[in-house]
């Protein structure tokens, strides 16, 4: 072996998961214009753009941009004339990701729509179906997201979801408010529901990923 590592986890990092010069930059400036240090981390990237090319995505739906980074992951798997429909609430992230994007060169294949993700649905509609739906947004309204995902994902396609251990906190009896709740929700059903297959990646907050297997 020609390099050295620490540890095991730096060993299959640097290996499954490089980062090129720009997704390496992508958060710590961002982090460094104020938005939260909320991404997915490289490893779960690396998971989204293998799942999106091993179902041979051409359309993909994000609900959550922040700064691009899982965007620009999942926008590198596409086969030219793709297509990236990410959805982002706050100006600023829906700013800096479209910068990310441009950056990361896949701006043809990557757009940004600001607004709540509930409301611009029905506008998604038109870009239906998808072959991969990636949810990492408000995490009480994952449940809804998952309706939606359910009935514009192509059979054969994809479900994703981020923060599948609900910040650390997945597996314990949370107050009626707590928006995590959601997530177990979401858990729950993905788990039991006929129409999907479901594996959990425990990569950063761990994905839970489903393949739809039949309407
Ligand atoms: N997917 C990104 C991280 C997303 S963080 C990555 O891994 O790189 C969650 C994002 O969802 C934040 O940018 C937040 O502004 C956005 N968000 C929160 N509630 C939303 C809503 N109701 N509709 C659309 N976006 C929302
Ligand atoms: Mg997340």
């Amino acid at each position: 072996m020609s390099a050295t590592y620490p540890d095991l986890e730096t060993y299959r990092r640097a290996l499954f998961a490089p980062e090129d010069e720009v997704l390496a930059k992508v958060m710590p400036e961002a982090v460094a214009e104020g938005l939260p240090k909320i991404s997915v981390n490289a490893e779960a990237g690396q998971a989204l753009n293998f799942l999106a090319r091993a179902v041979g995505a051409k359309k993909i739906l994000e609900f959550g941009a922040l700064a691009g980074y899982s965007g620009i992951w999942l926008a590198r798997a596409l086969p030219p004339g793709g297509k990236l429909v990410s959805l982002e609430v706050n100006p600023k992230h829906a700013e800096v990701t479209r910068a990310n994007f441009k950056r990361a060169g896949v701006a043809d294949r990557a757009e940004v729509r600001l607004g709540q993700a509930l409301e611009l649905l029905e506008s998604a509609k038109a870009d239906a179906p998808f072959d991969m739906a990636f949810i990492d947004a408000d995490k009480e309204n994952y449940p809804k997201y998952l309706d939606f995902a359910l009935a514009h994902v192509r059979v054969g396609g994809i479900v994703c979801a981020d923060n599948a251990n609900g910040h650390g906190h997945a597996h314990e009896v949370l107050p009626a408010d707590d928006p995590r709740r959601g997530l177990q929700v979401y858990n729950e059903r993905v788990t039991s529901d006929p129409r999907l297959v479901s594996v959990c990646l425990p990569f950063g907050g761990w994905l839970a990923v489903s393949l739809k297997v039949r309407e």
